[in-house]
């Protein structure tokens, strides 16, 4: 028996048992007659003493030839703590060792096993084993498995079976690029591993499984940015004979269950938006309504005068932020920078001060008067001492720059406040999506979303105006999840496919099997995914995805632990029919 107990449980009422400990040396403090050891486990630490009268000089030597992260047994005494630890639950007591057995020795760690740690991000990656010994990766990876516990919990409670579906598959478009699994079998060929089970969902609900759910591991090879991994963790669920109303209150009642169960937070239902509505109120699909900075359109009330920056402009939209006037000129001038930045892409930033005595001091005073920015005041819904920045240009554009600028004055204000959960629906979102650089449209979702009732017949005529039966959750400004009611009849999905560009070869050729089950009474259906990983990260209150799973990868989708990916040698690509023009 390694053990009677663990490191986190031992406390008063164990004084006089006799227990078996094992863990991991966290440190040693010798004061020459005494020496203490901090043993640690996953549950906690418990204080083991040595000392030359009531253990034995022997053992006390013993302790002078540990290093920290030596993994050792002991036997011994639970005792009571002379000085107490009131901040740990085994501050009370400390063990009298008997007994010490090495089970195996440890190299020096190349970073401090602490929660605050002198190891950067590489070295800790590199040795992710060792940085998961630390309490903050610890206690996430332990807070992510409480999430998908209770994601099971709540899922199997209603009715959802798990359903394990293929990881070699053929591409599935959800707009990234595939990573490709060359087939030995069979020459020539490549497997691709799935962007989301999302064909195979729907043909569970063809096969009657009626409600599905799994949590699912996705790969896309995209360039990665700080959230973003190449593989990642979905939710992913479907439903057979649903409609949009179903989908959306199953899984606003799974998020509700989540936020009380993990978080303690009771919410109100859901508040609905339109993706036009979002765009034009935040300039965002995704808007964080923790707070206001809400976008005040001035095109009305600003583009009578002679200032041509804004007359030529298709949009002249601005946000008051609070407390804004307090700003220096220099401040300002800082944050016009900001805004012109390659990242955010703004030509320029005019501003407009909110005196305390109602009066307003604007950049732009030469062209506009006082009842002209009364009037920016009104519609922006600025208050005395706030300041409101105006941007102007092509709708899409500014609107995104005057978003990122929004974001940028909450997070200053500490107005995004990690302990404050604001979930909203985002619904009614285009079918399709238009590539500026090649003019062709692309689905804004996935070529499975069928368009809103009636509106099949505009995708000859407009296709940029049809609405899809599609939407997403967005929490505190992320998208958590995403989904849609699927086309289920042949005639749609090609109709859709044709509008894609495909041909009806290549359509046959990618998706047959899709629509030859939509051929056998596919019953009506529709489902969502959520990204578990930002999920939590959220609930956790953390930004990055990457503290909460246990072996990312890094910026460049390289392990760094295990060095991948990596070279094959030539035998394994000759078996594999590959060759390499590099
Ligand atoms: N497959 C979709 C995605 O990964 C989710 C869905 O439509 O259910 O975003």
């Amino acid at each position: 028996m390694y053990r009677s107990n663990t490191c986190g449980e031992l406390n008063a009422s164990h004084i006089g048992k006799e227990v078996t400990l094992s863990g991991w040396i966290q440190k040693i403090r010798d004061k020459g007659f005494v020496a203490w050891i901090d043993l640690r486990d996953r549950y906690g630490i418990t204080q083991l003493v040595f000392d030359e009268d009531r253990t034995s000089k022997e053992l006390l030597e013993l302790t002078r030839t540990l290093g920290r992260e030596t993994v050792i047994q002991i036997k011994g005494e639970v005792i009571e703590r002379a000085s107490k630890n009131k901040n740990i639950p085994t501050g009370e007591i400390e063990v009298l060792v008997s007994k010490l057995t090495v089970l195996n020795e440890s190299l020096l760690p190349p970073f401090t096993i602490e929660d605050e740690t002198d190891g950067g991000e590489d070295i800790r990656m590199k040795y992710r084993y060792l940085d998961i010994r630390r309490n903050p990766v610890k206690e996430n990876l332990i807070f992510r498995h409480k999430v998908s516990m209770e994601v099971r919990k709540y899922l199997s409670d209603q009715g959802f079976i798990d359903v394990e579906t293929p990881y070699l598959i053929k591409s599935t478009p959800e707009g990234a690029r595939d990573f490709v699994v060359p087939s030995r079998m069979n020459e020539g060929q490549f497997y691709a591993l799935p962007q989301s089970p999302q064909t195979f969902k729907q043909l569970l609900m063809v096969g009657g499984m009626d409600k599905y759910f799994q949590i699912v591991k996705c790969f896309r090879d995209e360039d990665l940015r700080a959230d973003r991994q190449p593989e990642f963790t979905q939710i992913d669920c479907e439903m057979a004979f649903v409609e949009q109303e179903d989908i959306l209150n199953t899984f606003e009642g799974l998020t509700k269950h989540l936020l009380k169960e993990i978080k303690g937070v009771e919410v109100d239902n859901f508040p609905r938006m339109t993706f036009d509505e979002a765009m034009r109120r935040y300039g965002n699909d995704k808007p964080d309504i923790r707070f206001g900075m809400e976008f005040g359109e001035l095109n009305e009330v600003a583009q009578h005068k002679d200032f041509n920056v804004f007359n030529s402009a298709e949009l002249v939209v601005g946000i008051a932020v609070p407390e804004g006037n307090s700003y220096t000129r220099k401040e300002i001038d800082k944050l016009t920078d900001w805004v012109k930045r390659p990242q955010v892409g703004a030509l320029g930033m005019v501003y407009c001060r909110c005196n305390e005595d109602g009066t307003y001091k604007s950049s732009v005073d030469k062209f506009y008067d006082q009842e002209d920015l009364g009037k920016w005041a009104e519609v922006t819904g600025a208050n005395a001492g706030d300041l409101i920045c105006v941007l102007s240009g092509d709708v899409t554009k500014v609107r995104a720059q005057l978003s990122a600028l929004r974001m940028e004055m909450a997070e200053r204000l500490g107005l995004r406040k990690a302990d404050e959960f604001t979930p909203l629906w985002v619904i009614d979102f285009p079918l399709l999506e238009l590539d500026e650089e090649t003019g062709n449209y692309h689905a804004m979702h996935h070529p499975f979303t069928s368009p809103k009732p009636g509106q099949l017949e505009l995708l000859d005529t407009n296709p940029g105006e049809v609405k899809a039966n599609a939407y997403d959750l967005v929490l505190n400004g992320n998208e958590i999840g995403g989904g849609s009611i699927r086309i289920h009849d042949k005639e749609t999905q090609a109709t859709m496919f044709k509008h894609l560009g495909f041909t009806t070869e290549e359509a046959k050729a990618q998706f047959g099997f899709l629509m030859d089950a939509f051929q056998y009474g596919a019953p009506p259906h529709g489902g969502i995914a959520f990204g578990l990983d930002r999920l939590v990260s959220i609930l956790g209150g953390q930004e990055t995805i990457r503290d909460f799973i246990a072996f990312p990868k890094n910026n460049s989708g390289r392990d760094v632990m295990i060095d991948a990916p990596a070279n094959l040698d030539e035998e394994q690509l000759k078996e594999l029919n590959l060759k390499l023009d590099l």
